[in-house]
């Protein structure tokens, strides 16, 4: 249920509509939206009363949410989330679309200073690389761990990008919290629950990536354990999922862009990397990701694709980077979406 609140509510009628659902043993959340005030219930069994809180000074009405989601759900909260990240104004979701791009994996400090050169003079203000890798065998390259995420911190530092990189488990993330900007939960990990709920108690972003075979309900109810458990600030990401068409890596589902549109307010971005796993194709779908209303891309870029450690045949050169950034830039305009300006045009 959902306790939308009067514009002119007052902190304390805020306050007690709170307490009266928490005295009923169940959780309140409290969701700010641009005109009003609204309170989420979740934890209660079966349907409550709107009666309940109807007749509370500053309540405007009580609604029933149907869909097994609540607080992901539009019917909770009909404006677009607005993510922020890092403390310098980035917005997720907003106007203008987010690119997250870098390495599939960091190697080295000369291969992440490589990168984060170029897609920051490119115009990415989101720095991605792995430092702890799930991979599908246990031969290959698993990431440099904690030396990673320090030359992670050094590329933050060094080109002003804000950094996206994965966690793991639940114990990994006590560590990966303290460097990262984003904390990304890879594809494969999108049902591991006690990971769901580790980074809803964190203070970081997150970017949750679809599983390999979610259906939209099962990835809503993914992004649902992290805001229940208090974090609002969850970033969707379709990433392809399993088909039987063999001429990609996977097969990017750019339908499910408007279909979470409808159904949820929480921003969702495109990554045409993994989505295509090839080169030549992530492109053609990073333009499309932004017609069909992403809001914004994560995309792998390396300084030598050809001896990347991971996904190198999936990486972009610097220069098809570029590309991907006026190409896409021009296709926003159309829909009305800008790029935030590159770090280096702030700085002057
Ligand atoms: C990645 O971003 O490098 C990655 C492993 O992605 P996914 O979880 O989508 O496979
Ligand atoms: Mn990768």
């Amino acid at each position: 249920m959902l306790v939308v609140m009067k514009p002119a509510a007052s902190e304390e009628e805020i306050r007690a509509v709170c307490e009266k659902i928490q005295a009923m043993g169940f959780r309140a959340h409290p969701m700010p939206g641009a005109q009003r005030m609204a309170v989420g219930i979740t934890g209660n069994p079966g349907p409550l009363d709107p009666e309940l809180f109807e007749g509370m000074a500053g309540v405007a009405e009580a609604i029933r949410v149907s869909k097994p989601y609540k607080l992901v759900s539009r019917e909770i909260r009909d404006e677009d989330s607005l993510v922020r990240v890092g403390d310098a104004g980035l917005v997720v979701g907003g106007k203008e679309l987010a690119i997250i791009a870098g390495p599939c994996a960091i190697e080295s400090r000369d291969q992440a200073f490589r990168a984060a050169e170029r897609v920051e003079r490119a115009g990415a203000r989101l720095f991605r690389g792995g430092a702890f890798k799930p991979r599908t065998s246990p031969y290959s390259f698993q990431g440099l761990g904690e030396e990673g995420l320090e030359i992670l911190a050094e590329v933050r530092g060094r080109f002003g990008l804000l950094i996206v990189t994965e966690t793991i488990d639940p114990v990994n993330c006590d560590l990966v919290e303290q460097y990262a900007d984003v904390l990304q939960v890879g594809a494969r990990n999108m049902q591991n629950y006690s990971l769901l709920k580790r980074v809803g108690r964190s203070k970081k972003p997150v970017l949750l990536k679809r599983g390999m075979s979610a259906t939209l309900d099962e990835f809503l109810m993914a992004a649902e354990y992290i805001l229940f458990e208090g974090n609002y600030n969850v970033i969707l990401c379709e990433r392809g999922v399993r088909t039987f068409a063999d001429h990609t890596r996977n097969t990017l589902d750019l339908s499910v862009i408007p279909a979470v549109k409808k159904l949820s307010h929480l921003p969702i971005l495109v990554d045409p990397s993994h989505g295509t796993g090839k080169r030549d194709k992530v492109l053609p779908l990073a333009r499309a990701a932004v017609a069909v209303g992403a809001d914004g891309l994560i995309v792998e870029v390396h300084p030598e694709p050809d001896r990347a450690l991971s996904d190198g045949y999936q990486s972009l050169y610097p220069e098809q980077f570029e590309e991907l950034m006026s190409e896409t830039a021009a296709i926003g305009r159309i829909l009305g979406r800008t790029m935030y300006p590159a770090v280096t045009a702030l700085k002057g």
